[in-house]
This record gives structure tokens, C-alpha cells and sequence, in this order.
């Protein structure tokens, strides 16, 4: 028998407001533990909420941006369980209410686009960050409790862990152009749970769903659903049931093992929050909130294309981050190539943000100083392959391209003469190739001309390099 899998994502988000949901506190992040608290995001008995208006307004944000209805009117409600990271013994949520319902992104799929859609988004209030270091039990941080969070939830319409993956690829996106959030899964302001379960191909009933936690990135999303698909298959194909249960992800391990049972919506025993009004989004609001959307990524990928004259591979890639957008988009206007920019972009640049795990604006390049870089390798000042030093140079100090050229002494060697004397040297100490070079061996040319630049440590400039080369070998 085939299978398939119907899978879907739960994602929760941090909002980038500056107090919490229901006090005045802080949201930064990385602060000494509990110096961001007060009597309201403690629950100490007798403080009341009262909800800050900018988190709704963001999650009407992320709402619009999604493609959601917006509901005019909704509320918050309990959430009742027990732990100690969550010190009123409940988690203010949203229930049947949520603030946003019926949206969708389209993603990306062989053939085409897919639509997956998202049933709600609500919003709700973080807990505080339990700390089981050391061997004296546990410490908890409430510099966490009443941050603001949407939890975006999915419809089951993803199919495949792939599709599952560019759903959160998107989504992250399109929540940093909207900057509701800073989606940031290092610092835990980017959150995915997932559920799977599998049924037999052309059947159209649920099978029983598997929930998925402990997943640290959209790979390891990726990972653990491949895992349980096949687990689940498996378990089905050699007369086994599935049974329903909260299981993490092992990263090490490679494979998800049993947490939990799951709890069922009844066990939280939600009820209305009396301390709190309704939530009321009039159309005027509403309105207002969608005139400060930005160009979302579709858009300006399309844009892209037809403006810079960006091959549509390049235009995806760049625009799937907002900060790497704005930075070509800087570049491109003010130098010749906006192709050149995205082969930067995409390459050099793209590689050190990922070795070293920084986002684009936590370097000290500026748009300014890379179109500075690629003048000088347009003026012939620099090769290109120097130019990669340099700009490595540039990412890690912050300094000019055009100091660290003279600093490195790492200018072109473009004068003729000089260049001669060395090309005769590598021709003298370099018989074989010479001769290949001679018998029509064009490839001879190309060894001598890496000989010329390892002598020169990359400094000769290519084309003269090769005009003499061609010129010498022919006397
Ligand atoms: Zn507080």
C-alpha cells in the first residue's frame, strides 16, 4: 500500500514590540534573568492586564500580510495548566476567537505554486525560560513571561517535509518584511512545531497525528518529519497503531523519540479572560495598519526581474530577505551591474554570513563600501580574485577596501614591464608547458597563467597577463 503525509506547522513568533503584552516591561533579549519583571508578568495575586495596543496592531500586521480576515471582534482567554515557568498557572491565549483566520501563502512546488492555507493566527503571552543547568534543580527566568507571541497555525495541506521546509522559509519572510518580528531561532523568537500523521493514498481520512518538538531549525523540520513519515509507515505496514503523543526531535540521534501524550484542547479548560475587554479592529484601524505593509517579497522578486533585469533565480534568493533586498537594492541603483551586485550577494557574501552565522546588518559592510570594492576592480585596480581578499578583509574589520588595497600592497600589477620581466621567468623555468603550449595544447596557457599569478600572488592583471603570455610564446 502507498502512503502519504498530512502534515502541519505551528509557529510562534515573538513580537517586536519594546514593552510586554500586559505590563510595562522590557522585551529585550538577553538580559540578566528576572530584571525585566514586575507584580503583573509575575501573576502576583491582585494586579490586572491591560493589553498593549501595539501587539495587536503587529499581529493585524502579520495578519494582512498573510492573506487573513481579520476578525473586528475577539477576545482573549485562559489557558489553564500547570508548570513552573508560567507563574499565573495559566497562559492568557486566544481560544475560539483568534485575531486573524483564513489566510494562505503559496510556495513554491515542481510545476507551479501551491497554496497552503493558514487557519488562524491569535496572540497570546510567552512563558518564562526554565534553566536546568548545574545540579541544584532548575532555575526560571520570567524576563521571558508576557513577552508577546502570534502562534501562526497551518492548515494540513502540506504534503512532503520539502514543502513543509518552504512554508517556513516563506513565512520567516514574509514576517520580516512585515518587522513584526525579528524571527531570530537562535534566540528562540522563532518557534516551529509540527504534526504529522500518514494515510493510505486516496483515502481521505485523517490517520492519527504525531506532534513534533525540539526543532531548532527549518532543517531539522525537515529531518524530523522525513524521520516519522518513514517511523509511521512502518509501524502501519507491520499491523501496528499510531498512537497519539507529543514526540521530540534527536538531533544527534537523527530520530524522534516519545515525550509526552498529548493533551487534548479539554484539558486546559479554557474560559473567557475576565480581566480583559474585547478586542474590537475597526475597518478605519484596519486600514490604516494594511497602508503600512511594505512591497512583499513576490512583489519585489517580479520587480526585481523587470527592473535590474535580475535572472528570476537571483531575484528569489535575494528577496527572500528584506535586509539582503534593501542592501542590492542600494547597490544596484548606484552602480552599473545589478548583476554584478547579486553574484556578490549570492556568493562571497552569502558565504560568510553563513560561516559565521551573522544576518546582513550585523556586519560592518555598507552598500557603499561594496560598490567602492567593485569600482576598484572595474578601474583595474584590483583583480577579481583579490578582490574576494579584500572584501573578506572588509566583513570582519569594517575597514575600506580602498586602505586596505594600499595597507596589503594588494594593488594590480598593470605595468607592462614588470609584467614582462615575469612572464619571461615563468616561460624560462617552465620548458614543458612552453612546449605543449606549442604543439596546441591551449590548456599549457592557462597553467602558465596560474604560474604568473602564484609568482605575483595574485596581483598581475589577467588580460595583460595573457596578451604577453600569447606575445612571448609566439617569438
Ligand atoms: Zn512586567
Amino acid at each position: 500500500m502507498k502512503y502519504e503525509a498530512v502534515i502541519g506547522l505551528e509557529v510562534h513568533a515573538e513580537l517586536l514590540t519594546d514593552s510586554k503584552i500586559f505590563c510595562g516591561c522590557s522585551t529585550k533579549f538577553g538580559s540578566e534573568p528576572n530584571t525585566q519583571v514586575c507584580p503583573v508578568c509575575l501573576g502576583l495575586p491582585g494586579t490586572l492586564p491591560v493589553l498593549n495596543k501595539k501587539v495587536v496592531e503587529y499581529a493585524v500586521r502579520a495578519g494582512l500580510a498573510l492573506n487573513c480576515t481579520i476578525a473586528n471582534f475577539s477576545k482573549m482567554d485562559r489557558k489553564n495548566y500547570f508548570y513552573p515557568d508560567l507563574p499565573k498557572a495559566y497562559q492568557i491565549s486566544q481560544y475560539d476567537l483568534p485575531l486573524c483566520s483564513n489566510g494562505y501563502i503559496e510556495i513554491e512546488v515542481e510545476g507551479g505554486t501551491k497554496r497552503i492555507g493558514i487557519k488562524r493566527i491569535h496572540i497570546e503571552e510567552d512563558a518564562g525560560k526554565l534553566l536546568h543547568e548545574g545540579t541544584d534543580g532548575s532555575l526560571v527566568d520570567y524576563n521571558r513571561a508576557g513577552v508577546p507571541l502570534i502562534e501562526i497555525v497551518s492548515e494540513p495541506d502540506i504534503s512532503t517535509p520539502e514543502e513543509a521546509y518552504q512554508y517556513l522559509v516563506k513565512l520567516k519572510s514574509i514576517l520580516e518584511y512585515t518587522e513584526v518580528s525579528d524571527c531570530k531561532m537562535q534566540e528562540g523568537s522563532l518557534r516551529v512545531d509540527t504534526n504529522v500523521s500518514v494515510r493510505p493514498v486516496g483515502t481521505t481520512d485523517l490517520g492519527t497525528k504525531i506532534e513534533l518538538k525540539n526543532l531548532n531549525s527549518f532543517k531539522a523540520v525537515q529531518k524530523a518529519l522525513e524521520y516519522e513519515i518513514k517511523r509511521q509507515i512502518k509501524v502501519l505496514e507491520e499491523g501496528g497503531t499510531i498512537v497519539q503523543e507529543t514526540r521530540r526531535w534527536n538531533e544527534a540521534k537523527g530520530i524522534t523519540e516519545p515525550m509526552r501524550t498529548k493533551e487534548e484542547a479539554h484539558d486546559y479548560r479554557y474560559f473567557p479572560e475576565p480581566d480583559l475587554v474585547p478586542i474590537i479592529v475597526t475597518e478605519e484601524w484596519k486600514e490604516e495598519i494594511r497602508k503600512t505593509l511594505p512591497e512583499m517579497p513576490d512583489a519585489k522578486r517580479e520587480r526585481f526581474i523587470t527592473q535590474y533585469g535580475l535572472p528570476e533565480y537571483d531575484a528569489k534568493v535575494i528577496t527572500s530577505s528584506k535586509k539582503m533586498a534593501d542592501f542590492f537594492e542600494k547597490c544596484a541603483s548606484n552602480y552599473h551591474s545589478p548583476k554584478i551586485v547579486s553574484n556578490w550577494l549570492m556568493g562571497e557574501f552569502a558565504r560568510l554570513l553563513n560561516d559565521t552565522g551573522r544576518e546582513i546588518d550585523e556586519v560592518p559592510i555598507t552598500p557603499d563600501m561594496l560598490i567602492e570594492l567593485l569600482k576598484l576592480v572595474d578601474d583595474n585596480v584590483i583583480s577579481g580574485s583579490i578582490a574576494k581578499t579584500v572584501f573578506e578583509e572588509m566583513f570582519f574589520t569594517g575597514k575600506n577596501p580602498q586602505i586596505i588595497v594600499e595597507e596589503k600592497g594588494l594593488r594590480q600589477i598593470a605595468d607592462e614591464g614588470e609584467l614582462r620581466r615575469i612572464v619571461r621567468k615563468v616561460i624560462e623555468e617552465n620548458p614543458k608547458s612552453v612546449e605543449d603550449y606549442k604543439k596546441g595544447k591551449e590548456k599549457a596557457l592557462g597553467f602558465l597563467v596560474g604560474q604568473v599569478m602564484k609568482e605575483t600572488k595574485g596581483k598581475a592583471n589577467p588580460q595583460l597577463t595573457n596578451q604577453l603570455l600569447r606575445e612571448e610564446l609566439s617569438k
